[in-house]
């Protein structure tokens, strides 16, 4: 108990008050749906609330819990010149990644050039070239209005990294050259594009993958 700055004791009160966002106490009354608990357990309640069981809880990240927590209010961007991106990812989630993924980016991608990043997608520089080469053959990397990336396969790549086990990974306007098959459920005409994006954006069922197929 707190008497003072650097005086806390350890008392006996008949009816203690908490102050702070920690609790401890004695379980008087368990309702029919508890287990593990009985009347005259002592118990601590911690600042900090999870529900025990999704993936987060289970890995020991109750702080993320998708539970309690399911907006996630942390955001965090990630500037792939500076950090890994999937190294930072799994630093986040424990280990575990993220459960959602989307990659918007496609074709458009860059690798990183600086960086802890930069190293290991250097090694996949002559992919990524064959790549590129096969996704915009006649593509105008210096110019307007459309440039192609030097690394069409890289957000996807990464995308994959970063996912979670049983997690879900979005695509959008992915072309030819970077083959997701595996992961697709849907395939639209090219005319359908932007249809296609605002029922991605509804998160209309089954809309789960998107390949916009190139003409
Ligand atoms: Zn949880």
């Amino acid at each position: 108990m707190w008497h003072g700055v650097g005086d806390i004791r350890l008392d006996e009160v008949p009816d203690p008050k908490i102050i702070g966002h920690g609790a401890v106490g004695v379980v008087e009354e368990v309702g029919p749906a508890v287990h593990g608990f009985t009347p005259g357990d002592r118990v601590v309640v911690t600042s900090t609330i999870g529900c025990g069981t999704c993936a987060y809880c289970r890995a020991g990240c109750y702080a993320q819990c998708d539970t309690a927590n399911p907006n996630g209010p942390d955001v965090e961007t990630v500037d792939h010149t500076r950090e890994d991106p999937v190294a930072l990812v799994k630093e986040l989630t424990g280990g575990i990644g993220v459960d959602r993924v989307i990659d918007a980016v496609g074709v458009d991608a860059e690798r990183p050039k600086t960086g802890p990043a930069a190293e290991r997608a250097g090694e996949l520089a002559d992919a990524f070239e064959r790549e590129r080469a096969q996704a915009a053959p006649d593509g105008d990397p210096s110019g307007p209005p459309w440039a192609p990336g030097d690394a069409p396969s890289q957000a996807l790549r990464w995308a994959v990294e970063a996912v979670a086990t049983a997690g879900s990974i979005g695509i959008v306007g992915v072309s030819g050259a970077v083959d997701p098959t595996a992961l697709i459920t849907r395939h639209e005409d090219p005319v359908d594009a932007v249809a296609a994006h605002e029922s991605f954006d509804r998160r209309d069922e089954g809309r789960l993958k998107t390949v916009l197929d190139v003409a």
